[in-house]
């Protein structure tokens, strides 16, 4: 039996941690406290005890303390990862490939290769196959007729901007982490190493702006939202996801909750602290697409971290826990307000 290792036992020093006395979303100071004691259980990388409140006025989940913006970067170190080679795709997933594709390259005016013309009726008229189908492509909007550009800020090895690119989309992507950054680079997708202030010069230049798993490791989110609103046209989208902090799975497993990855997530959304951030961000016409329910996918992680494995070592579902997944699901919707990820397009005004 391996022994996974334990880097809570050792303090974040104390000269590298900054306190948080407002909430990040909405500056409010009322609040409770949610969690005490949470740890790195997730990738077991980093060091530290950190507490997670809850804001009165927005309702938003936030560490105070948290590393500093100096120390963060130690959070990224080396992440424990246990990754196995994907398993051979069987007939039948290699056939539903073929199909996706076909609806992709007819909706989104991709070039997938191989694809079956089919895909059209049989993915686009099942919801529950589309969803997946419309979540890779971040529910892009139709190309505009001079062509269209996509920022992804945090888009780690390209997968989603080389689908773009394949769908007629210029592209760039911003990612912190350089060898992510390299292997997006070797797929054609021009990335800068860094983070929004690459572009700071930069004003109305893209159409569209993805931040898929990002807003939630930002110090100051409502400042990032700003600099997306500037860096959109007029009338351009954004897209974004994110944990979300009033979803069953936080209630449910507490401290091994796949979506709290302290102290690298800051930032906690609900639906309601989401939307008043983009508010504040200048955004309008906000909307929860239709998505694919994740709430299975976290249960068997967060259920893995509460029996002291690494999330990604999952050993199945109990039944119960199925069974919840299900209804809960039935009871939300396909928008997933209260599903396990907060997923939103907003828009700058026309
Ligand atoms: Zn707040």
């Amino acid at each position: 039996m391996s022994t996974l290792p334990e880097p809570w036992r050792d303090d974040w020093p104390l000269a590298d941690r900054e306190s948080v006395s407002a909430c990040p979303v909405c500056s409010g100071s009322a609040r409770t406290q949610l969690l005490d004691g949470v740890v790195d259980n997730t990738f077991r990388t980093s060091p530290g005890r950190w507490t997670l409140w809850s804001c009165a006025d927005c309702q938003s989940a936030y560490l105070d303390p948290r590393p500093s913006a100096a120390s963060i970067h130690r959070a990224y170190r080396q992440y424990y990862t246990h990754q196995a080679p994907p398993p051979a795709a069987s007939p039948l997933r290699r056939l539903h490939r073929r199909l996706a594709n076909g609806y992709l390259n007819r909706r989104y005016g991709a070039r997938e290769q191989p694809f079956s013309r089919l895909g059209e009726a049989l993915i686009g008229g099942v919801p529950y196959l589309r969803r997946f189908e419309d979540r890779a492509c971040r529910h892009l909007p139709p190309l505009p007729s001079g062509g269209g550009a996509v920022l992804d800020v945090g888009c780690g090895d390209g997968a989603f901007l080389a689908l773009a690119q394949r769908s007629g989309w210029q592209v760039l992507g911003l990612e912190p982490d350089a060898q992510a950054a390299a292997v997006a680079q070797q797929q054609g997708v021009p990335v800068r190493v860094g983070g929004l202030e690459a572009l700071a010069d930069r004003h109305a230049a893209f159409d569209v702006i993805t931040l898929a798993h990002v807003i939630e490791h930002v110090a100051d989110p409502v400042a990032t939202l700003r600099a997306c609103h500037r860096l959109l046209k007029p009338g351009g989208q954004l897209w974004l996801e994110t944990p979300n902090a009033a979803g069953q799975g936080l209630r449910a497993f507490g401290h091994h909750w796949r979506g709290l990855e302290a102290p690298r997530h800051l930032v906690l959304f609900t639906p309601q602290s989401l939307q008043r951030a983009l508010a504040d961000a200048g955004f309008e016409r906000l909307h929860h697409p239709p998505s694919p329910s994740v709430r299975r996918w976290m249960a068997e992680r967060s259920l893995a971290i509460q029996q002291g494995r690494l999330p990604d070592d999952t050993r199945g579902l109990p039944w119960r826990w199925r069974l919840r997944c299900w209804v809960d699901d039935l009871l939300d919707g396909p928008g997933r307000a209260r599903g396990e990820f907060l997923t939103v397009v907003a828009h700058k005004q026309a």
